[in-house]
């Protein structure tokens, strides 16, 4: 079976190309800012034609197979800057497909259109305070007033937020509690009533923003809802699969470039008389976990193929999330661990490769949220 064409392995180099020039000489100065310029950089990604891969050509999408959403992915996984690959993700795979799935042709044409072409900045509002994990306890509340949603509540840990231009924002729209009731409502960041109450410092993915934004009687048109009021939890939880998806896409490319640059390194740096490669213990390590990666990867591409198709890919992207952020984990352990006391040191990229791949056991879904969901698919649950 042929996974890829010719014309996939041209778009591949086209997007290592790009990463080469645009973002690697600009890694060390937003990692330092603590954000990058999305809308500067998404232009450009949106006149590459990458901000919809898989999207209705109708919007500006290309219409396109998961293919290359995984090849994408992984290209923009082997960043110095991992925080900018998130970003971009939340762009093209968080904040988006619901719009696009079951968003109205007036919705899409004004939000998901500017997406593709990369004029707006998105971002995903699912997190508050008191709830995480439990997507259902959110309490941010829209109260229907004629044609208008009045929104009250706050969000927090939201990527993007300094700089989004709208939010997919998570609301309960009626009292009738828990995963019930609740709607996904397209939010201009430009409506009176929405602040960002705050910018947050993080261990890692430092040159992603994130922040915390609160809604005071914010109204914004109840046509601005995604799909059928009340529906906005079955949704969002058929978005969050191409979340989890394209975080395991990154995390194959982000880990293969991490064995790739910690190989260079063994081969160049002296020890004891000869290469640190040619200590068998050092490079049986990287063979080992290069094979793992290896059975993620083509994990993944057959997840891409049930995605083109039209499957259900909930076990998918739930294995693909769970596995890949636990190896990527163990990966970036042994990379800093063979650079020895470089690797420990400050802004190498073994350190930042530490802190940044710790977000993938917590965001978009915790481990253990992965394994509770498999446990209940899997029949390993007290009913
Ligand atoms: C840098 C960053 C960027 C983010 N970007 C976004 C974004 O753009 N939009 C957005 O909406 N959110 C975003 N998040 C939020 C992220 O998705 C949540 O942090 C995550 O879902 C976990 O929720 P929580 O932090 O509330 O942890 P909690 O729900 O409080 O859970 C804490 C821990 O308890 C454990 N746990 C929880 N429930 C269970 C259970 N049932 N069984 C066993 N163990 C359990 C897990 O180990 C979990 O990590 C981001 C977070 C970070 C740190």
């Amino acid at each position: 079976m042929t996974l890829f064409t010719e014309e996939h392995d041209l778009f591949r180099k086209t997007l290592r190309d790009f990463v080469e020039r645009e973002i690697n000489p600009h890694a060390e100065e937003w990692e330092q800012a603590g954000t990058f310029p999305a809308h500067e950089l998404f232009a450009k990604l949106g006149d590459l034609g990458v901000l919809g891969l898989t999207y209705d050509p109708a919007y500006g999408g290309g219409g396109s197979d998961y293919g290359y959403v995984a090849i994408m992915a992984e290209e923009f996984g082997r960043m110095p800057c991992l925080g900018v690959a998130m970003a971009i993700g939340v762009q093209t795979d968080m904040a988006t497909p619901s719009l696009h799935r079951f968003g109205s042709h007036e919705l899409k044409q004004k939000y998901l259109a500017p997406a593709i072409r990369g004029e707006h900045v998105a971002a995903v509002g699912v997190t508050e305070p008191d709830a995480g994990s439990d997507v259902a306890g959110i309490r941010t509340k829209g109260v229907r007033d004629g044609d208008e949603w009045v929104i009250n509540g706050s969000k927090t840990f939201i990527t993007s937020g300094t700089q989004a231009d709208w939010v997919c924002l998570l609301v309960r729209t009626s009292e009738e509690g828990g995963s019930r009731g609740i709607s996904q409502i397209i939010v201009p960041t430009d409506t009176p009533g929405f602040q960002v109450s705050g910018k947050l410092d993080k261990l890692g993915m430092r040159s992603s923003d994130t922040a915390v934004l609160t809604f005071d009687d914010m109204r914004v048109p109840v046509s601005n809802t995604i799909g059928e009021i009340g529906r906005g939890f079955q949704q969002q939880m058929s978005q969050f699969q191409d979340e989890r998806m394209i975080a395991a896409y990154q995390m194959v490319g982000a880990m293969e470039y991490a064995l790739e640059r910690t190989a260079d390194y063994l081969k160049q740096r002296i020890a004891f008389g000869q290469p640190l490669m040619a200590n068998q213990h050092l490079a049986y390590e990287l063979a080992d976990l290069a094979s793992e990666v290896d059975l993620l990867k083509y994990y993944n591409y057959h997840a891409a193929a049930a995605q083109t198709r039209g499957d259900d890919i909930t076990r998918f992207a739930t294995v693909a999330k769970l596995r890949s952020a636990r190896l990527a984990r163990r990966v970036a352990d042994v990379c800093l661990q063979f650079h020895g006391g470089v690797g420990y040191i400050g802004e190498t990229w073994t350190a930042r490769f530490f802190r940044d791949t710790r977000l993938w056991s917590i965001g978009g879904g915790a481990d253990e949220i992965m394994l509770r969901t498999l446990a209940r698919m899997g029949g390993f649950w007290a009913e």
